[in-house]
């Protein structure tokens, strides 16, 4: 048996090794390293690819969050409402901004952003809701647009984990995830879905003013040359980053159906389970199907109901499968994040779920007997 990677990049990598190693060599032979035409191409592709407007390439998705909300004019002191269950880069940015983040529960089952807790955490001061698509499939962007509708709030959506998922409108219409709201941003670390070889991201919207706005903020405030209109920062991808990317592009949908692959056999693997809850799908069509695109598990995750989880994963790294606990502390309980304001009787379901969740393998690259081996280690130690 090949032996397991929680993430397989170099299995990946030599699939595509005779377009990325040419065209790597030809950006060191053009010199054109930031900014330059491959960049543009790759800007233009991913639009066509979202069917959005605006794609405002950076230097990563913490950046990518960051200037969204500094696109969107928000002040000191506005109140940001994000997760508690989530990667700390979404909260990092409102505190680093001087924005109040306000953080709410998720739900049990997709893990995303939970709808009552946005409702029941509006305030006069709130500007703007920042939902996170978890582990790759979308929050009910819906419910949370209309929310924002009501109270007059920006919704800025961090893709960093959902690249190429779609989310359906109740009337049918299909969008894909990060183009909703009135701006979102993505990662291209290597490990996400559309990952290149170093730091990248992007924002995403259909506003042409604000991306008109974003685009002076990335290149330090300037929209004409040496002229400093507003305070920017230096957040760029690079041409190598960009033909990395130019090569995966077109290989997205083939990728994230590979990973549908692996959690629909996990799936199976796992049915009948009681201590074994796999994940959710809380879209209409709520099962891996073969066109379906509602979920591009970027990461596999279970919940294990009178487990000893941690017990569990030491089982696992001594049988050479890695796995990951995504996340294994609530923000609102991280010493950077903490406020006397939050009650510990809204985080229910959070201060639940870092107990229990486990994120096994998953990457494009694994093969059954792997999948096989993964699975039935921890149906023996889970009956044990
Ligand atoms: C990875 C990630 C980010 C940050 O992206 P970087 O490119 O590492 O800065 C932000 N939010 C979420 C949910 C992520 O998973």
């Amino acid at each position: 048996m090949k032996k397991i990677q929680m993430v397989d990049l170099k299995g990946q990598y030599e699939g595509i090794k005779d377009i990325v190693n040419p065209s790597i060599q030809e950006v060191i032979e053009n010199t054109a390293f930031i900014n330059g035409p491959k960049v543009h191409q790759f800007q233009k592709n991913l639009e066509d690819y979202l069917g959005v407007k605006h794609v405002i390439p950076c230097a990563n998705g913490t950046d990518a969050l960051q200037i969204a909300m500094m696109g969107l004019g928000l002040k000191p002191g506005d109140e940001v409402i994000t997760a508690d269950f989530t990667f700390a880069a979404t909260v990092e940015v409102i505190a680093l901004l001087q924005l109040t983040p306000v953080l709410v529960d998720v739900n049990e089952d997709d893990f995303n952003i939970n709808v009552e807790a946005i409702k029941k955490a509006i305030t006069p001061k709130t500007k703007a809701i920042v939902p996170v698509h978890l582990f790759g499939q979308c929050t009910d962007m819906e419910a949370i647009l209309e929310i924002a509708k009501e109270h007059n709030l920006y919704v800025i959506e961090d893709n960093a984990q959902a690249i190429g998922a779609s989310y359906t409108y109740k009337d049918g219409t299909k969008v894909k995830a990060g183009t909703i709201g009135d701006v979102g941003a993505t990662s291209f670390f290597p490990s996400k879905n559309l990952g290149c070889y170093g730091d990248g991201g992007a924002i995403f919207t259909n506003n042409d003013k604000l991306a008109h706005t974003i685009r002076g903020i990335v290149n330090h405030g300037m929209y004409e040359r040496y002229h400093h209109d507003v305070v920017g920062v230096n957040s760029r991808l690079d041409s190598i980053q960009a033909v990395v990317l130019e090569a995966k592009l077109p290989r997205l949908n083939s990728y994230n159906k590979a990973r549908q692959q692996a959690a629909k056999k996990y799936n199976e693997a796992f049915k009948g389970h009681d201590k074994i809850v796999t994940p959710v799908i809380t879209a209409s069509c709520k099962e891996i199907c073969d066109a379906c695109d509602c979920h591009v598990f970027h990461q596999y995750t279970l919940k294990l109901k009178g487990v000893d989880r941690d017990g569990l994963v030491k089982h696992l790294n001594e049988n050479g499968i890695p796995c990951g606990v995504y996340y294994p502390i609530p923000l609102h309980k991280q010493k950077a994040y903490a406020d006397e304001r939050y009650d510990e009787n809204d985080f229910k379901i959070t201060n639940t779920l870092v107990k229990e969740v486990v994120s096994l393998p998953m990457h494009t690259e694994l093969d059954d007997e792997q999948i096989d081996f993964i699975t039935t280690t921890i149906i023996n130690y889970v009956n044990e």
